[in-house]
């Protein structure tokens, strides 16, 4: 039997299974390759990675994770997981069934994009979710903002911290009148009506599209696509789920173990503050505790 069964093996998995081989313990890493910023050419904001594509990341963390003996990866889909602490089982869409004392939940989540045609071609690049991960390079320009829920309208005051050129699209949502007067003392400009496209060209976003035909000339939207957790593996163990702005995440203590014993859960599963550093942070902290509870 292993120590520990990572289910999730991107920043947060890897991120555990260092402090895992490190404390040369037995772990077990299984992942499907589907890391949540894949689309994004480079990502920016982590020490040391500014400004590296993603996947040059993990490859790199991969070849340092290649010394410790101790930690195996498997590329496989984990379908099922059950058990209790000391005695955990999960399976494999290979059919192959694994156990360890522990498990460590950080498959994280998956964007739902809007039946919008050129929203997912552009994603990641030119209609992107972050500031902090995009907005530098392109401070001072217009930018727009694809209305998604009332979280919407704390979008502009913190954008202005880069630019203060900014179009609200309502995508036909009612805004109340003391919103929309606050947003245009801002400088915000309010389009409504529904946006039916996003006009680009090979990803690189040229217009947004309204549904009478109008055309507004832009470069980058901001959007906020529905996200859900990537498995439903914690519903099958019965952890405890908390609300959150993105909605429900895996609830943690402060030592990353959710509601079931020896099941510890990090990253953007348990995390509503979706970032690479807040990641491998939660990864890594994960991964120690999980060690520290093996110890007799
Ligand atoms: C477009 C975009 C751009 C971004 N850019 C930045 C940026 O520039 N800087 C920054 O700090 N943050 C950025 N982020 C946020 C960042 O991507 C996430 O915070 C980070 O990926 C979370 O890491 P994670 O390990 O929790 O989840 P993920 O990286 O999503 O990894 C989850 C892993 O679990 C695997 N998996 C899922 N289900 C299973 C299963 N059942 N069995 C086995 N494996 C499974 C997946 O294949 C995946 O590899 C961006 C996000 C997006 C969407």
């Amino acid at each position: 039997m292993d120590d520990v069964i990572v289910i999730g093996g991107s920043f947060a998995g890897l991120a555990a299974a260092l402090q895992l081989g490190r404390t040369r313990r037995k772990a077990i890493v299984l992942d499907t390759g589907l890391p949540r910023n894949r689309f994004a050419a480079h990502s920016h904001g982590l020490l040391g990675h500014d400004n590296r594509p993603p996947a040059e990341i993990l490859e790199l963390a991969h070849a340092q994770l290649a010394q410790y003996p101790s930690v195996r990866f498997v590329h496989g889909h984990a379908v099922r997981a059950s058990g209790a602490i000391d005695d955990f089982t999960v399976a494999l869409d290979s059919g192959e069934v694994l156990s360890a004392r522990r498990l460590l939940l950080s498959y994280g989540r998956t964007d739902h994009f809007p039946d919008m045609p050129g929203f997912a071609e552009c994603w990641g690049n030119t209609v992107v979710p972050c500031p902090y991960c995009h907005g530098y390079e392109i401070a001072g320009e217009h930018w727009g903002l694809l209305y998604h829920s009332p979280m919407s309208l704390h979008m502009p005051p913190l954008y202005n911290h880069w630019t203060d050129k900014i179009t609200l699209f309502t995508d036909g949502h009612e805004l109340p009148d003391d919103d929309r007067q606050s947003l245009q003392a801002r400088g915000v400009q309010l389009v409504d009506g529904k946006v039916s496209a996003i006009r680009h060209d090979g990803g690189k976003l040229s217009s947004v599209v309204l549904e009478d035909g109008s055309a507004i000339e832009l470069h980058t939207l901001f959007a906020h696509p529905r996200s859900t957790p990537s498995s439903d593996l914690h519903e099958t163990l019965g952890v405890t789920m908390a609300a959150s702005p993105v909605g429900e995440i895996v609830e943690v203590n402060e030592r990353f173990q959710t509601s079931l014993p020896g099941v510890y859960a990090a990253g953007d599963l348990a995390n509503p503050m979706s970032s690479l550093a807040v990641a491998t942070h939660a990864g890594a902290m994960a991964g120690i505790f999980a060690q520290q509870s093996l110890i007799v």
